[in-house]
């Protein structure tokens, strides 16, 4: 039911007891085999509002990969790099498809459907490390999620990125094919490990809600009193996120929950309430479409019961 002023502190708590209860956990990723190690049983809640109050439970300080939750910090970083000319790399439509799909390439001619595939999002980090080495795009990426997070603290688990670089086939596949249409420019390889690396960045769900809070103050942190975006930017990248942010799950998300996310596989979300606050949520099992089980669960819960969802209460 919503309520006009929502106590998040009883709100998170319940929610956190209500999802560690739950025996429906998803299954955990094992196609990146360091991920298939992370224990099911965690579950972390973590709300920043655009005061800046937090209100966090469960193992919201545990790090995490975030997986493709990185490509809204790339996404970001590659439109603040050459704006719209983006846009001859990557489309901005929903795929309808998996999220490691090959199919619509072909008939697209290597350009990917959306920046948060992970064609797309290949294509998108191939744009920031124009110019540049793969080891200084690396750290600028970290140091702008950093930024973000006002936290110097957030890293990269190099065994989670040494482990995808190993079994990645399929994204070797798909940079190789988009490589071939001419939409990556710099060596497959080079491209291919910046990715790897930035998907393998951790971070706790206090440190992730605070690093999507410009997202919901039209592209200011409030935190810092730092423009990251302009406010224009911020709303196109929360549309975004509300169309293509869980793969072919997005608009059951959309449906069920009614905020822009964005999921990774590693089990997190970063969903956005836009004038509200930035929320993140962590439990490692997923569901069919690669999005983390009880993380939609619970956030289809905070949504009910704050009235947050932007297609109203
Ligand atoms: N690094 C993962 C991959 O490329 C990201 C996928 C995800 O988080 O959904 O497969």
């Amino acid at each position: 039911m919503k309520q006009s002023a929502p106590d998040l502190d009883v709100i998170v708590s319940e929610i956190v007891a209500e999802m560690r209860a739950r025996k429906d956990r998803g299954t955990v990723a094992t196609y990146i085999p360091e991920l298939a190690n992370v224990d099911p049983d965690h579950f972390g809640l973590a709300i920043v509002d655009v005061a800046g109050n937090v209100f966090s439970g469960g193992d919201c300080t545990v790090p995490f990969s975030i997986q493709s939750i990185s490509k809204v910090f790339t996404l970001t970083l590659a439109l603040g790099r050459i704006g719209d000319r983006l846009w001859r790399y990557v489309g901005r439509e929903p795929s309808g498809n998996r999220f490691n799909s090959i199919v619509q390439l072909e008939h697209e001619l290597g350009v990917p459907r959306n920046p948060f595939i992970n064609a797309g999002a290949i294509a998108v980090t191939d744009v920031i490390l124009s110019g540049r080495q793969p080891r200084e795009t690396l750290g600028e990426i970290l140091r702008f999620v950093q930024f973000l997070a006002d936290d110097g603290a957030v890293s990269i688990d190099k065994d989670v990125a040494a482990s995808e670089k190993r079994t990645g086939f399929r994204n070797a596949a798909l940079a190789n094919y988009m490589k071939s249409f001419g939409v990556i420019e710099n060596p497959v390889d080079h491209t291919l490990g910046v990715y790897f690396h930035h998907c393998a960045i951790s971070m706790t769900c206090e440190q992730l809600a605070r690093a999507g809070l410009f997202l919901s103050c039209n592209g200011v942190n409030p935190l810092t009193g730092l423009s990251v975006v302009s406010a224009e930017r911020a709303r196109r990248i929360n549309a975004m996120m509300l169309t293509c942010g869980h793969y072919d799950g997005s608009g059951e998300f959309a449906y069920r929950v009614g905020l822009p996310g964005k999921s990774g596989v590693g089990g997190g979300i970063l969903a956005i309430a836009p004038g509200k606050a930035s929320i993140a949520v962590w439990s490692p099992g997923l569901d069919q479409a690669g999005n983390s089980h009880l993380g939609r669960i619970a956030l289809e819960e905070l949504t009910r019961r704050t009235g947050w969802s932007i297609f109203g209460a």
